[in-house]
């Protein structure tokens, strides 16, 4: 019998757990700890700062929903992991396994600029369900008394997508209450251009976002680092500086400290590098999913970013991670597979949305992909709620990802997984342009 541990019960996380059960025979055990009792459906924390929709809506209770599929749950933190001996702390015991899925998903640097908020500074972040509720506090007494809205991301962060939307979320939601005049808009970011993401070479999605966001008069300061942040004023590397009265600034991520803790286990900032198996090159029981594995940049850009891992990856990493466990175990026969790390990110504007594909994320040597573009109109903004209902179904039922959803995204070419031959199991290069 196996102990196979999950470590967080985020979009990375509760799926690895329900999908572990759901392959291995019950002599194996799994087991998923938590540091927060609730499962949160992290994309639609936007809305949540805007006030657009309840945290309960995107939330579910773990301990009612997890333990009745067979699995343990457990509502702790891990706060320290031993790979060496196959051992993780918890605040008051240690736990022994056999594999361990670390799905922490980022730690957020709030201390990587001086007056980064929200807790010790003067801006907002909408990254944690704490934070999106802070930043909506914050917003409905901004709009008490409006001024300008600075919206943007720190150097080093790598999640933009949520920047565009937060900010032309925003700029709708106060045309709705005739606001929007009282109210300038920029956004600030490190990107070398707004619409590169972290991903860079979408095709139009530098032209689609510049139009899309002059249409709506939101000014633009790109390839610039913030320097610091006083409380009614944004500090730009370039000795520039812009006024605000709110502001939402998207922190860089690093990994948990217990996980930088643990000698050989992370990179420098606590990301986990992983073989295209997903499982950690160094440490046989190790394997990751998420936002903590380790993703170099795509390519260099003026100020340091990194790459976006959005939900479609998270998703395609944890059947990688599931399968190559069972075949460990001896439950599949075949050969291991691997993500094919195809992104989709779908992002509500309000009045029209848009939808941002890169396939594969991660270019061949010569810089090519099968296929990357954006895309807009209304239909992704209902495109976005429908998949947020429906994965907040998923996770109630723990269905993970059923036959109709992996039949769905290979009749649309987006295969979630392939195999990998045996003897490239090691093969830490990139993927290889598959047609
Ligand atoms: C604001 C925002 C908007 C986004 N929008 C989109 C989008 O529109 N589409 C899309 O595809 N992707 C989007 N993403 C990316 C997507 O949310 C991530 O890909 C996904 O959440 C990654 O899942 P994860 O399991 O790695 O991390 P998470 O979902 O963050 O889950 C990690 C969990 O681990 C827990 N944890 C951490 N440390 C410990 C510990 N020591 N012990 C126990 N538990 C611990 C955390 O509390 C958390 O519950 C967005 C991300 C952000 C921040």
């Amino acid at each position: 019998m196996a102990h196979i541990v999950v470590i967080g019960a985020g979009l990375g996380g509760l799926p690895a757990a329900y999908e572990l059960r759901h392959v291995l025979p019950r002599q194996h055990q799994v087991t998923l700890i938590s540091n927060q009792p609730k499962f949160t459906f992290v994309p639609s924390l936007p809305w949540v700062g805007l006030g657009l929709r309840s945290l309960d809506r995107i939330q579910l209770e773990l301990a009612k929903i997890v333990p009745q599929h067979g699995i343990e749950f457990i509502h702790d933190s891990v706060t320290a992991i031993d790979p060496r001996s196959r051992q993780i702390a918890l605040k008051e015991r240690i736990l022994k396994y056999d594999y361990v899925v670390i799905a922490t998903g980022p730690e957020l640097a709030v201390d990587a600029l001086p007056g980064l908020g929200p807790e010790n500074g003067y801006t907002q972040s909408v990254c944690n369900p704490h934070h999106a509720v802070l930043a909506c506090e914050a917003w409905q007494q901004f709009l008490q008394d409006p001024g300008p809205i600075v919206v943007g991301a720190a150097p080093g962060a790598s999640c933009f997508g949520p920047a565009y939307e937060f900010a032309l979320l925003a700029s709708h939601t106060l045309r709705q209450k005739g606001l929007r005049d009282q109210v300038p808009i920029t956004i600030v970011t490190p990107e070398p251009y707004a619409g590169h993401l972290g991903i860079g070479g979408m095709a139009n999605s530098r032209w689609l976002i510049r139009a899309m966001l002059a249409d709506r008069h939101v000014d633009v300061i790109d390839n610039v680092a913030i320097s610091h942040i006083e409380s009614d004023r944004i500090y730009l590397s370039d000795d520039r500086s812009v006024p605000f009265k709110y502001a939402m600034i998207l922190p860089p991520f690093r990994g948990p400290s217990f996980l930088r803790e643990a000698p050989g286990l992370t990179d420098a900032k606590g990301f986990v590098p992983v073989l295209p198996t997903y499982r950690h090159p160094d440490f046989d029981s190790v394997y990751a999913v998420g936002v903590i594995t380790q993703l170099k940049p795509i390519e260099n850009t003026p100020i340091p970013i990194g790459v976006p891992k959005v939900g479609q990856m998270t998703e395609e990493m944890v059947i990688t991670v599931t399968h190559n466990i069972a075949l460990d175990l001896g439950v599949v026969s075949g050969p291991p597979i691997r993500p094919t790390l195809q992104a989709i990110c779908f992002a509500d504007f309000g009045d029209t949305g848009a939808l941002f594909l890169a396939d594969p994320l991660l270019p061949d040597q010569e810089g090519r992909r099968h296929r990357a573009f954006t895309t807009k109109g209304m239909w992704v903004s209902w495109m976005k709620t429908g998949f947020e209902k429906y994965f907040m179904d998923k996770m109630r039922t723990g269905w993970t990802m059923p036959w109709f959803e992996r039949l769905g995204l290979r009749m649309l070419g987006l295969p979630l997984v392939e195999p990998l031959p045996v003897d490239s199991a090691l093969d830490v290069s990139r993927p290889k342009i598959l047609s």
